[in-house]
């Protein structure tokens, strides 16, 4: 079976001292259903417990209570070799006195698989990632993206039940990066194998996951597949985390004026006021006078209206980045800014005061006592 499910119940890390004596818990009692031949990424900010969990699946590090399984069998006290697990590295972790084909046989030596089917499998794995013609160079005559290549293939010719990746493309540069991102797709596609990834980096999870596992402080805050995540995040958390600009996320109070319910920003003067659209009127309702979070993404602040529920209002431009195709304007509101993602190749200059249209249907209300998303 190489499309093993996992299984995390309940599962806590607390670290100890020398004596035994707890320091932190990196991980406070997740639980995670990964389906047979997933591709599953963790993300989050550095320290959130992503790698603490990878390692605790991988057996690298001791569980503190609930339970791994693997294949549907609880993994708690198997040692690592006997999970039926590959793990890929940041750091390649390549034998340098070896070439590449004994970096990618030592496994199944060691495992005294015969010679031939040894031979066979290397070649072919090293065919499909490339690596053929260089079959006979060490790693220090290979690039970044090679050695990573290298070490994805030590791990593919294990065939192992799940493939465990921490952070593999940190070391490469951007280019790399992204070329590596679609192999190890394309890897997962043709395989089929069971994928656990993590990443900090939101555009990774986002290209790569088939369902993305967004984690803080050692808790899940949302799993969903990433059009989900970016859509509908459950709090605001996720809603800034994901996407790029983030989404805009406004303090303010909800109102009732004469034709329905109203955001307005929490600002001394030149104070944003919104009229809520649709299925955010009823979901105000509930927080009238109250404290609430508006959330709109920069591509739903555009420079033309596009249907009934887009508002016209005038702002100054604060920061513009021209990106080509598109611009990234910030544009000053009574307590910071909105972000807005404006298509076309016009530039904005500083101080510009210019109308933009809020798709206001596309907005979000946050909940800012529960940090959760409202309906
Ligand atoms: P990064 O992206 O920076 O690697 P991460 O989400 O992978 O972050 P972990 O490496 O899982 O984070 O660490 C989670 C938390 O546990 C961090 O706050 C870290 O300082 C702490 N931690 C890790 N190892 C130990 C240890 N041996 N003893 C005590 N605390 C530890």
């Amino acid at each position: 079976m190489n499309d093993a499910p996992v299984e995390l119940k309940d599962l806590v890390k607390t670290y100890v001292d020398d004596r035994g004596r707890p320091t932190f818990t990196a991980v406070k009692g997740i639980n995670l259903d990964i389906k047979p031949g997933e591709f599953m990424v963790l993300v989050g900010p550095s320290g959130c417990g992503k790698s603490t969990t990878l390692r605790m699946i991988a057996g690298l590090e001791r569980v503190t209570s609930g339970t791994i399984s693997i294949g549907g069998k609880v993994v708690n006290h198997l040692e690592p070799k006997d999970r039926g697990i590959a793990m890929v590295f940041q750091s390649y972790a390549l034998y340098p006195h070896m070439n590449i084909f004994k970096n990618m046989a030592y496994a199944l030596e060691v495992a005294k698989k015969p010679k031939d089917s040894i031979t066979q499998t290397v070649a072919r794995t090293a065919k499909a990632l490339l690596l053929d013609q260089m079959m006979e160079r060490k790693p220090q005559a290979l690039s970044g993206g090679q050695r990573q290549r290298v070490a994805l293939g030590r791990a593919i010719v294990r065939s192992p039940n799940v493939f465990l990746f921490d952070e593999p493309l940190s070391n490469l540069d951007a280019k790399m990066r992204v070329q590596m991102r679609s192999e190890i797709s394309r890897l997962h596609v043709e395989l089929g194998t069971t994928m656990i990834y993590v990443t900090h980096d939101q555009v990774e999870a986002m290209t790569m996951g088939d369902r993305i596992c967004v984690m803080r402080d050692g808790l899940i805050m949302q799993v969903a597949d990433p059009l989900t995540l970016y859509m509908k995040p459950d709090n605001l958390f996720v809603a800034a985390f994901i996407g790029s600009p983030p989404m805009n996320l406004l303090k303010g109070k909800v109102q009732k004026r004469e034709d329905g319910l109203y955001f307005v920003e929490n600002a001394e003067k030149d104070q944003l006021v919104l009229p809520l659209k649709g299925h955010l009127q009823e979901l105000a309702s509930k927080y009238l006078d109250k404290e609430i979070v508006f959330g709109i993404r920069p591509e739903h602040i555009g420079d033309k209206p596009r249907n009934s529920s887009t508002m016209p209002i005038a702002l100054t431009v604060d920061i513009a980045e021209p990106m080509g195709a598109e611009s990234i304007v910030y544009l000053k509101t009574g307590s910071g800014y909105l972000i807005a993602r404006i298509p076309g190749e016009r530039l904005y200059r500083l101080g510009e005061k210019i109308t933009v249209h809020l798709n206001l249907e596309k907005a979000a209300l946050f909940d800012p006592d529960t940090q959760e998303v409202i309906g």
